[in-house]
Order: C-alpha cells, then structure tokens, then sequence
C-alpha cells in the first residue's frame, strides 16, 4: 500500500468531508476507506434501470440551516430546488404532515379545529414546533385529547413500522424531528435551506473526493485491513 498520512474509515458523508479538508486544507495525503463497493455512504444514488436516480438505502432530502454547511457543499455541486411535502392518508381523508394547523382543518369539524387552533396558539405561540412528547404531557384535556390522536394516528404507526419501537422507546431527539407545527407551513423540513443535488449524491461525492492527494478504496473493511498496517 501507497504511504499517506491518514487514513479515513467510511465514504459516508463524515468521512468524504473529512479526507477533504485533510487534503484541501491540510495537505495531507490520505487513503479513504469503505467495506462497501461504492462511495456516499447511506446517501447513495445510482440510476436504475431506466435511468432514474434511486437511492439505494432510503431516499435523501437536503436541508441544513447552516451557511457554511451549505456554502462548502456548494463548491462542489449545482442544486434542483425542492422542498418536500408529505400527505398522509389519516381516518381515509389526505391530509399534510408533519402535523400542523392544516392538518387539523382537514381531519376535525370546523368549530372543534378552530377551538384547538385558539388553544395551541394561545399555549405555544405561532410557527412554534413542539415535540408528540411534550404535547403529551399537557394538562389541558382539549390539548391532550388532541396529543392522544396526534400520537396514535401519525407517531405509533410510524415508528413501530420504521423502527420497530414505540415513540417513547426512540430517543426523544429523534421525535422531535418530526414536531407538531403551530403555524401553516406545510413543509416536511423547516430549514432555510433545502435542495437536491443537480446530479445526485453520488456525483456530489465524486467532486467532493476528487482530489490528487485523495486515494479512495471502496470494498475495504477497516478491521480486515488492519492487521496490515
Ligand atoms: C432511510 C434514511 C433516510 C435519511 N434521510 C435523510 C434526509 O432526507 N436528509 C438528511 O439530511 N439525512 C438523512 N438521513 C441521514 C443521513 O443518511 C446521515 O446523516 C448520513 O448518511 C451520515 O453520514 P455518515 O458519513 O456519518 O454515515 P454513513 O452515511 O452511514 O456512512 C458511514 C460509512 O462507513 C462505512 N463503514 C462502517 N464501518 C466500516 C468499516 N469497518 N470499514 C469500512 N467502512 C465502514 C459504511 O459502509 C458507510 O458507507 C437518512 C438516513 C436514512 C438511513
């Protein structure tokens, strides 16, 4: 093996930022190391056989609210706008997630809606996000009442299916990505900014990594290369 200075396990997104500024900014050489057979790590895209992008370990949406993060990613890739929208089918009628003041016009009576809008305005303010968990443990019956749907309709479902656990079992950070929304805005993810990249993920990797100092060796397990180094 060619000596370098590091060598980075995993072509995922942590490792491919990492060999790059070690190469950019630091001029160091460095091996870039993945046990599977291609780079991206679990934001990888490839065309299927009609030439559509797919994503092999679940589909990815850009958004970050950071500048720098989104300034640095785009040295190396154009961007499609796209802001994600979710309907979800709840009691038989269509209706957006993550569950906000449309929601509840579309799922409850008008006058019921209304009253509950008044409550969580009055309770949590406007545009404020507020976690299943939270609204849980409200002691106003109209809030908890309407908690108690939220969770069984929209959260219990979805995380035993996605993971196999109930809300309470996840780690409460991971709820709380998906918040009741006091305010109308329908979008699946609030950050500032949110796109795909133009070519894919794969082809933002590729740029990303595309470095004389960067050697990238995929097929590679860490611990079956070690006893060689
Ligand atoms: C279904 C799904 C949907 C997601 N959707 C989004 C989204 O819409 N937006 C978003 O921002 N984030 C999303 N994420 C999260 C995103 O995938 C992660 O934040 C990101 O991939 C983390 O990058 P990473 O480099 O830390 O890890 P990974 O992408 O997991 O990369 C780690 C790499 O290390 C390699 N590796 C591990 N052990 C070894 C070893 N011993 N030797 C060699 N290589 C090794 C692995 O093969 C892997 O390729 C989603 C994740 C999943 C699973």
């Amino acid at each position: 093996m060619e000596s370098v200075d590091c060598l980075v396990v995993g072509a995922g997104f942590s490792g491919a930022v990492i060999a790059e500024r070690l190469a950019r900014l630091h001029q160091r050489k460095v091996l870039l190391i993945d046990r599977r057979e291609h780079i991206g790590g679990n934001a990888y895209d490839y065309p299927d056989a009609l030439g559509i992008l797919a994503h092999r370990y679940g589909p990815h949406i850009f958004h970050t609210n950071s500048a720098r993060v989104w300034e640095y990613l785009s040295q190396f890739t154009a961007w499609r706008p796209y802001e994600h929208k979710v309907l979800a089918q709840i009691d038989g009628q269509l209706a957006p997630l993550p569950f906000n003041l449309n929601t509840l016009q579309c799922l409850f009576p008008e006058a019921q809606a209304e009253a509950l809008t008044q409550k969580l305005l009055n309770t949590y303010g406007y545009d404020s996000k507020v976690p299943i968990l939270k609204l849980r443990q409200q002691s106003d019956p109209m809030l908890l009442e309407l908690a108690q749907f939220v969770y069984e309709k929209v959260f219990l479902g979805y995380t035993t299916k996605m993971w196999g656990l109930t809300p309470e079992q996840l780690s409460p950070a991971v709820t709380a990505r998906v918040p009741v929304v006091v305010g109308h805005d329908d979008r699946y993810f609030q950050d500032t900014y949110q796109a795909m990249p133009a070519a894919g993920y794969t082809a933002l990797f590729e740029q990303l990594l595309d470095h004389p100092a960067i050697q990238v060796r995929t097929g590679v397990d860490f611990f079956a290369l070690r006893p060689k180094l």
